[in-house]
């Protein structure tokens, strides 16, 4: 049955669906191939309540916004203060891959840069967990967080491992800091973290998956608790000043949403005791944030009154 909801949620698409500006991610065929046209928007609240419009059961790959969660994994598996050590949490002014450590420690600036992220890949399941270990949690824990099995986008996959001399690059560069650990093989984590951003997902499914941020960590329609409470404080935290890309000053100001943005065009956004959203639109602005995407974001935080600074 239709409710209020579903006009609301069309009322939105339609908003932004005449904004052809941006580009469409172009450093691999598959993403260049995207359909531009391609636009969806999804809510679930932290009752477990879901709903969405348009084209919400299109997939594409999660890229950048697994970060967050995977960001997660690495803490419920080493402890904060062992992750702290490895990955910073200072908003970087660059590029998402950018070839750089802070100075003196020698740690990526934070988890959601690429440097960052491959370091918080290789955390994963812990010191003694095999690079197919590391993949399978990941896979595992993204499913749960999306309430149904997830796979991986193998053209996606391929594509990404035939360009990925900059990703691998980073990894070096994180073994010859002593950030990754000496029985770590950068290539295979590169090649983990790369698996990691070609995993399919939709709309629903990353709604969901804020929702689960959204509520403490539990997820809204099973029920299961994947990520622990401490550790969903430290991500929204780090997606508020650095999830999106280097526009956070702007987002938060305009949106004011806990949020991640991939380079698919997608961004999902969490709003603590409240909301996940999602939104994809595959053309990028200069940031590499989805134009339309944003737009949604911005306006949905408008009407519904969910800008963090606001006075509820
Ligand atoms: N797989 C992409 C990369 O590492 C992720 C890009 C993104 O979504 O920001 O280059």
């Amino acid at each position: 049955m239709k409710s209020p909801i579903y006009d609301y949620l069309h009322h939105v698409l339609e908003n932004v669906r005449p904004d052809a500006s941006g580009r469409v991610a172009g450093y691999i065929d598959v993403l260049a191939k995207a359909d531009p046209s391609r636009l969806a928007v999804a809510l679930a609240t932290v009752d477990g309540h879901l709903y969405s419009a348009g084209d919400d059961t299109v997939e594409f790959s999660i890229q950048s916004i697994s970060k967050a969660f995977v960001y997660a994994l690495a803490i419920e598996d080493n402890g904060l203060e062992y992750v702290l050590s490895k990955v910073g949490v200072e908003p970087s002014g660059d590029a998402f891959n950018h070839l750089s450590l802070q100075k003196g420690s020698h740690r990526p600036m934070n988890p959601m840069i690429n440097a960052g992220a491959i370091a918080t890949h290789s955390l994963v399941g812990g010191p003694s967990a095999t690079a197919e270990e590391r993949a399978e949690r990941v896979l595992d824990v993204l499913s749960r967080l999306a309430g149904r099995r997830l796979q991986v986008d193998e053209a996606v996959y391929e594509a990404e491992l035939r360009d990925a001399n900059r990703n691998m690059g980073l990894g070096y560069m994180l073994k010859a800091a002593g950030i990754l650990s000496r029985d770590v093989d950068p290539q295979e984590v590169v090649k983990g973290y790369i698996r990691q951003c070609s995993i399919k997902v939709n709309v629903r499914d990353l709604a969901l998956m804020a929702a689960t941020l959204g509520n403490g960590g539990v997820n809204p329609t099973t029920g299961e608790e994947i990520i622990p409470h401490d550790s969903v404080r430290q991500v929204l935290s780090v997606m508020t000043t650095c999830g999106m890309y280097d526009s956070a000053g702007d987002w938060v100001s305009r949106v004011g949403i806990p949020a991640k943005s991939g380079v698919s065009g997608a961004i999902i956004g969490a709003l603590p005791g409240q909301i996940g959203l999602a939104v994809f639109s595959p053309r990028l602005d200069d940031k590499g944030n989805s134009v339309r995407g944003v737009s949604m974001c911005e306006k949905l935080s408008t009407d519904m009154g969910l800008h963090m600074m606001d006075i509820s």
